[in-house]
């Protein structure tokens, strides 16, 4: 149990996809809790194995905030069994440190995955949901894809990583749901139509 450096954007290890576990061994609660202490140690929401360098299918969240008890989720072999709506989820990464851009998710998800102890559960987290948006981005490490590969403006993330010292966004690596992106076009008109009705009522 310890505090592990977390890889930054960049490295290789980041874009690799996991293996599955198939045993919940010694091996791999020693990587569960090695996850908490460092997204404790780092202040985090959720910590990914890849992120420590460990390609195993893995990740933890804690959405606790302020004086709520500590509230450790473990997902192990997660699986993604349903997902609807969309939300404009303003999202970092501890492997971006200080780098923040807006990123399409969708706002209801079910998961299915095993516990620390191998217990296999089912979680639904909706309305966009910090655990909703946790749950998506921890996911998507598992494979490889990161949170800017849904960037909702690339320019302004490209100016976003400049300012971070982090390489380029890898254009290549941008995903397409065509599905996600309408829903997210209508919130942000609806976005703009909002802030100039409330320019409107401030001139009033
Ligand atoms: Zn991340």
């Amino acid at each position: 149990m310890s505090i592990k450096k977390v890889v930054k954007y960049g490295e290789p290890s980041l874009r690799q996809p996991s293996k599955e576990v198939h045993k919940v061994s010694q091996k791999i609660k020693t990587l569960v809790e090695d996850l908490l202490d460092t997204m404790y140690a780092q202040n985090g929401v959720g910590l990914a194995a890849p992120q420590i360098g460990e390609n195993y299918r893995v990740f933890v969240i804690d959405v606790s905030t302020g004086d709520e008890p500590l509230n450790p989720m473990v997902f192990i072999n997660p699986k993604i069994i349903k997902k609807s709506g969309a939300v404009i989820s303003h999202e970092g990464c501890l492997s971006f440190p200080e780098a923040f851009t807006d990123v399409k998710r969708y706002s209801n998800v079910m998961v299915k995955a095993m516990d620390s102890k191998g217990r296999s559960f089912v979680l639904e987290a909706k309305d966009g949901s910090l655990l909703a948006r946790a749950i998506q981005h921890e996911f998507d490490h598992l494979d490889g894809i990161l949170f800017i590969d849904h960037v909702i403006n690339r320019f302004e993330a490209e100016e976003v990583l400049k300012k971070c010292n982090l390489p380029d966004i890898d254009i290549e690596k941008i995903i397409d749901e065509p599905e996600l992106s309408e829903k997210i076009e209508v919130l942000l008109k609806e976005k703009i139509k909002n802030n100039e009705s409330a320019k409107d009522n401030a001139a009033e």
